[in-house]
């Protein structure tokens, strides 16, 4: 399934996806039709709507190293349904436009759409001109496996390029796409591109940074663990929920982080016998937490629970 790769880059995004993935090929779900993801990182945005288009095609489980034929086609840039689409990319016979992402092109995507297809489309939006990489910059393509035997660059949309003649031309297609078909839009900003389109799309915020600094925050919060008594237990938990809130952070991640917390304290007092015997007993206590929250247990109730369980001892 989706790679660790953008576990760190995008945890948010990498958390929604991965549970959406599993309901998709469960087929509880349908994945969307139109997304827009915005951020400072194209390239890794565009990395990641291809891990998804891979994923979703695969005929095996998507794991990273798959060979099947969906996942080799992507990751050499050759799938006949996975498609970049810029001023570049996606151009039919007789479009001579070079600088923008034209009607023309609006209209080749609405005549491919009206033909089946056996795969689960993608539409990947972005500006893009010629350019050479040098090394560095290919890295993050051979991580993923990826032929880094590209010549052209991933750059946001922008009005300039992507203009709203075209983006009007594209609202029936994105509005009443066929089944398995999704548009993928990548912008440094929603700001970047037509409000229309924005509304019919889900929005997704790919930058790693500052959830990166929020659950640093988190490992300080939990420093306190030692004592935690009948005392503060409530206070801490009040803490952690403001901060969740506040912050818009995945409480399922935050209980991870603390269970990792833990865990490694453990190893660094392996030979105090006492102490290993209180943190593997809490380690129980916050993987019973997970559990809750897992069955939709109310936060407040996980965490009051979670907490008097540590001050208390079982
Ligand atoms: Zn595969």
């Amino acid at each position: 399934m989706l790679s660790n790769y953008f576990e760190n880059k995008f945890p948010f995004a990498f958390n929604y996806f991965s549970n959406l993935l599993s309901l998709v090929k469960e087929g509880k779900r349908d994945f969307p039709q139109a997304l827009i993801f915005e951020g400072a990182d194209t390239k890794n945005q565009y990395l990641f709507a291809l891990e998804l288009a891979r994923i979703l095609n695969c005929e095996k489980t998507g794991e990273l190293d798959c060979d099947c034929i969906n996942c080799r086609w992507i990751k050499s840039h050759s799938h006949p349904c996975v498609n970049n689409v810029s001023q570049i990319h996606f151009k039919g016979e007789n479009d001579e436009t070079k600088s923008v992402i034209s009607v023309k092109q609006a209209a080749k995507i609405e005549k491919s759409l009206s033909l089946s297809s056996d795969y689960h489309r993608f539409f990947i939006f972005f500006s893009s001109r010629e350019y050479k990489y040098n090394d560095d910059e290919l890295i993050s393509f051979r991580k993923l496996f990826y032929s880094d035997n590209i010549n052209y660059s991933i750059e946001p949309l922008n009005y300039q390029t992507f203009n709203p003649a075209t983006l009007n031309a594209l609202l029936k297609s994105i509005e009443e796409p066929p089944k398995r078909t999704t548009f993928v839009f990548l912008t440094k900003s929603r700001e970047d591109i037509l409000a229309t389109i924005v509304s019919r799309c889900q929005v997704f915020k790919l930058s790693g940074e500052k959830n990166k600094v929020d659950y640093n925050d988190i490992l300080n919060m939990i420093n306190i663990y030692p004592n935690i008594t009948y005392q503060n237990c409530f206070d801490i938990s009040d803490n952690f929920q403001k901060y969740i809130k506040e912050e818009n952070l995945d409480t399922q991640e935050v209980l991870n982080k603390i269970l990792e917390y833990l865990k490694d304290l453990l190893k660094q007092n392996i030979s105090n016998t006492s102490f290993v015997f209180k943190i593997n007993n809490d380690i129980k206590i916050v993987k019973s937490a997970i559990e809750y929250k897992k069955a939709s247990m109310q936060e407040k109730i996980v965490f009051d629970t979670m907490f008097l369980k540590i001050a208390r001892g079982y």
